[in-house]
């Protein structure tokens, strides 16, 4: 499962930042397009927070929705349903310009 490997290197940048203080909650951002799943990210995350400094962390999830840039017009769209077409022109040459990402939003730390 991609989501293990995921959290794994998740959890080593938050032990990074926490320097052992507890960690509070995490919250990252996944976009639609990056292949995994918030419910496996959640449960991979559950399963490997025992004995680490998120033991008790809460993760949020922020998902992001597909963004598209339209190589004719020049428009930038949010896309649903996976239709890449540019909704101004009806281009089909459009590039993504996000919903691909992955990454650490933030980190709380308890005080
Ligand atoms: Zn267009």
């Amino acid at each position: 499962m991609h989501e293990l490997s995921v959290v794994q290197s998740m959890m080593k940048i938050i032990e990074k930042h926490a320097k052992n203080k507890e960690v509070a909650k995490v919250a990252v951002k996944i976009g639609k397009m990056s292949g995994i799943e918030p419910y496996f990210l959640k449960e991979s995350f559950d399963f490997f927070k025992e004995n680490t400094v998120c033991k008790n962390a809460e993760l949020e999830i922020i998902e992001c929705e597909i963004k598209i840039k339209c190589k004719s017009c020049g428009a930038e769209n949010e896309i649903k349903d996976f239709d890449f077409s540019c909704p101004v022109c009806g281009s089909l040459k459009t590039e993504i310009i996000s919903g691909e990402e992955m990454h650490i939003e933030y980190i709380e730390i308890k005080e």
